[in-house]
């Protein structure tokens, strides 16, 4: 900055490219890309100098406020990007949609409360933990996405490397921590340990959601200790809300429609069965 200052004592600088520099350090790229043409505008409009500084003060609050969205989004590492506007209600009647519209207004994880939706494949408990995740981010909350078997395997990874430490207290810090696929995948006896922990630091300090294919009463076989399952249900149920998704598959359902309408129309009829056969085995 020093430099910029004797360039403008010693040689002539154009008031634009310090001004620049200025906002740039000041970190308000949306008043130096602005300004020129707000001003024309305030100068067409009449608006006096206040009005001119409050108008670029509100685009770059805006843009702020769209990049930390963005930020926040890139940071909880969705793997696909999906959102309750695609989400098709009728097609889960066992899910309670009014509660659902309750957890996108994020009051839960501002209470630091949990969420666990329950349900077989391919019913939306995917769909529903990253729309419910994107609304967090929306809300700028700190959110962290990743499947169980996926997290086990890094706390696993930073205890050999001697970085669990680390990477405890980044999971600790996350506003929500989404849990996909409990369930499918057992632990080992120091993955479930190592499980158990990040969820008990969590407790009463972090919102969790957990999907999984597994009722409660069966998560013992992925954990593989009836203590340590117990513990762990204990402290996740004593704020949760429940998602039941107990209704068919939505791949599923999606195929036998599009069958349905190949027997109508003859021609889509090997495409139509080779999807079905696809998806029966989910
Ligand atoms: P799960 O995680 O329960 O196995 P997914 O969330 O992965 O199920 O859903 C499978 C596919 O079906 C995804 O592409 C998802 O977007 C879609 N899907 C599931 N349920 C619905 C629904 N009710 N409305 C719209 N799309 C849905
Ligand atoms: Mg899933």
């Amino acid at each position: 900055m020093n430099e910029i200052y004797e360039a403008q004592t010693t040689t002539i600088v154009t008031p634009q490219i310090l001004l620049g520099n200025h906002l740039k350090a000041l970190k308000l790229p949306t008043f130096a890309r602005e300004y020129d043409k707000v001003a024309m505008e305030a100068a067409q409009d009449r608006a006096d100098y206040p009005r001119y500084l409050l108008r670029l003060c509100e685009l770059e609050r805006i843009d702020r406020e769209r990049r930390n969205i963005e930020r926040r989004i890139r940071l909880a590492r969705f793997p696909q990007t999906k959102s309750l506007d695609t989400f098709e209600f009728t097609a889960q009647p066992s899910l309670n949609k009014s509660l659902v519209l309750e957890l996108a207004r994020c009051e839960w994880i501002e209470t630091r409360q949990n969420c666990i939706a329950l349900g077989p494949s391919g019913t939306g408990k995917t769909h529903m933990a990253l729309a419910l995740g994107l609304a967090a981010c929306q809300k700028n909350y700190s959110v962290a996405f990743t499947t169980a078997a996926a997290l086990v395997h890094e706390l696993m990874e930073a205890r050999d490397e001697r970085r669990l430490r680390a990477l405890q207290k980044h999971l600790n810090a996350v506003r929500l921590l989404i849990v996909d696929e409990l369930g499918y995948v057992p632990f080992t006896a120091v993955g479930a340990e190592l499980f158990f922990e990040v969820l008990s630091q969590r407790y009463e300090r972090g919102a969790t959601l957990i999907t999984s294919n597994l009722p409660f009463d069966e998560w013992t076989s992925v954990f593989g200790s009836e203590r340590l399952t117990g513990a762990l249900l204990d402290r996740l149920t004593h704020h949760v809300h429940i998602l039941e998704m107990n209704g068919e598959s939505f791949r599923l359902a999606t195929s036998k429609k599009a069958q349905r309408r190949s027997t109508q129309a003859p021609n889509a009829i090997t495409r139509a069965s080779t999807e079905e056969g696809k998806d029966s085995k989910i």
